[in-house]
């Protein structure tokens, strides 16, 4: 059967070698295994059922949230001599009762749902007269409540399945996945843990760069004026950041398009339209635009702010590149971004628990904005990836011009003033007692008596304020509240409170500068 396979990759896509993991996967498939497939964007996860989905009788289903997608993956089907359709709520009721009667009478290899599907009778009933084939799950981290992109409808599929009286092998795929998201699908589809295939998340040809402290607005209009040609997306963190983004492009006569929830559908489509087309090559959009969107030649994309968490960070930053040719993700920082960010946290309708989660998922999107270390890999440390290398070598930390700098002193200073305060309070309180400030705050608590007291009065708090978010991004302290938050000290600050591990950070020249005039 597995030559079968190889024939086909040939025949009909046209490719002469299978992508790491794409071959294990097929095979399991082929072998009746439920499959989860973890697979960077990019990584070829749609010919990982499309082909045993050809290989093997009968019609094979796709379950995507992604209307949008359906349409060009049946396209590309067809366009092979592949007998493929999709029925969602885009069509007509007339045109889906009769794509239903179609699917009855086994007219397609590949069929296209949305998971609400599963909800019909109809539908069912349906499916209860063909053979299928396979069963396959795409974006299968929205089937799990841990996911950033929970569809309960998508969860209730399985319980739906359950009514049908064959039960077809299951293949769940996604690019974005934690540890527990992943344990998550695979109890929920019962796919035994030798058939998790792994290839890892890195994307090789992506350059992941940060920009503190820079005008936003001047960066992105000379960031796209100097790269007239390239097509890009600017995602904003709300519709009303988008429409002024838009506008600043517009203004500049540059052809742009525009995406959020609150334009008109047809409004929408149209601007979607224009940028695949590469009419207009540059998208500025919330993250309402990209799910599903298959770009190819998307040269960079640029957060205007922070996002919520990393998991959408690395699906929206991941939409740059997907043909392999190096790209670049720009993240433009600033502190206010987080409290933004938790502003929208706090008004959104989930419960607290869920708010909680958020918080601290937040937090992990702010350490990446501190971190000196790759940003790759704390990206794939965040998803638990081992595999690929220590350090990408293309981010901008790795890229860093600089001096490693001994920073041991300071952040034993700084670590043994959170001690002393208790390990009670925030970021901002221990960088003023640290600075020796007046502040009443700190007087009402008595912590001028402190011996950290005034420990560092050559800085100013801003640039204390950085080194401990530091010290919380490469885990030498934690955040225990997200929301209120408190530092504590971890295993590591102990080791460096005690001599045991020294803290080695490389610096940009001016700071080092900065800091050499003080000392
Ligand atoms: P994903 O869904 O994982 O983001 P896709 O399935 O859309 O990725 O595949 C990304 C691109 O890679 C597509 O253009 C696809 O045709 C191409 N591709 C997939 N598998 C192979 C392969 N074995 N060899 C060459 N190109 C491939």
């Amino acid at each position: 059967m597995l030559n079968k396979a190889q024939k086909i990759l040939e025949q009909f896509f046209g490719y002469s070698s299978f992508r790491a993991g794409q071959k294990t996967v097929i095979e399991n498939l082929l072998h009746g295994h439920h499959t989860l497939a973890t697979m960077p964007t990019g990584g070829g996860k749609s010919l990982c059922y499309q082909i045993p989905g050809l290989v093997l009788d009968g019609t094979a289903l796709i379950i995507s949230p992604l209307i949008s997608l359906m349409k060009d993956q049946v396209d590309s089907l067809l366009t092979l001599g592949i007998s493929a359709t999709y029925i969602n709520s885009s069509l007509e009721s007339k045109e889906q009762i009769e794509r239903l009667k179609q699917l009855k009478a086994g007219a397609f290899k590949f069929v296209y749902v949305a998971p609400e599907r599963f909800e019909s009778y109809e539908f069912i009933e349906a499916l209860q007269a063909i053979k299928i084939s396979l069963i396959a799950f795409d974006e299968a981290h929205c089937i799990s409540q841990w996911g950033h992109d929970f569809r309960p409808s998508y969860r209730s599929i399985v319980p739906n399945l359950r009514k049908l009286r064959q039960q077809p092998v299951k293949v769940a795929l996604t690019a974005t996945a934690t540890g527990e998201v992943i344990a998550d699908i695979q109890e929920l589809l019962h796919i035994h843990p030798k058939h998790l295939v792994n290839t890892g998340f890195a994307r090789e040809n992506l350059h992941f760069h940060l920009e503190k402290g820079v005008n936003k607005e001047d960066f992105l209009l000379n960031y796209v004026r100097s790269h007239p040609k390239e097509s890009g997306i600017i995602y904003a963190p709300t519709r009303k950041i988008t429409d002024r983004i838009y506008q600043l492009f517009v203004d500049k006569g540059i052809q742009t398009a525009r995406y959020h929830a609150g334009l008109a559908e047809s409004e929408r489509q149209l601007a979607q339209e224009l940028f695949i087309r590469d009419e207009a090559p540059l998208m500025v959009a919330t993250n309402a635009f990209g799910m599903g969107i298959d770009k190819s030649n998307v040269r960079y994309v640029i957060h205007y702010s922070l996002p919520m968490n990393i998991e959408a960070y690395y699906q929206e930053a991941g939409r740059a590149g997907r043909d392999g040719e190096p790209s670049d993700c720009y993240l433009l920082f600033s502190a206010q971004d987080i409290q933004l960010q938790k502003f929208l946290i706090e008004q959104s309708q989930m419960n607290e628990e869920k708010k909680e989660r958020e918080y601290a998922k937040l937090q992990d999107m702010a350490n990446y904005a501190y971190t000196r270390r790759c940003l790759q890999r704390y990206i794939l440390d965040y998803f638990g990836d081992e595999k690929g290398e220590e350090n990408c070598g293309r981010c901008s930390n790795c890229c860093q011009e600089g001096e490693l700098k001994d920073l041991t002193k300071e952040a034993q200073m700084i670590l043994s003033c959170v001690k002393r305060m208790g390990e009670r309070f925030g970021v901002s309180l221990t960088a003023k007692v640290l600075k020796g400030s007046k502040n009443q705050k700190v007087l009402e608590f008595g912590f001028q008596n402190l011996s950290t007291y005034n420990l560092l009065p050559h800085l100013t708090e801003k640039d204390i304020t950085n080194r401990i978010n530091y010290l919380v991004a490469d885990g030498y302290l934690s955040i225990q509240d997200a929301k209120f938050p408190t530092l504590k000290l971890t295993p590591l600050a102990y080791d460096v409170l005690t001599g045991k591990a020294e803290v080695w950070v490389k610096v940009k020249a001016n700071e080092a500068a900065k800091d050499a005039s003080h000392n």
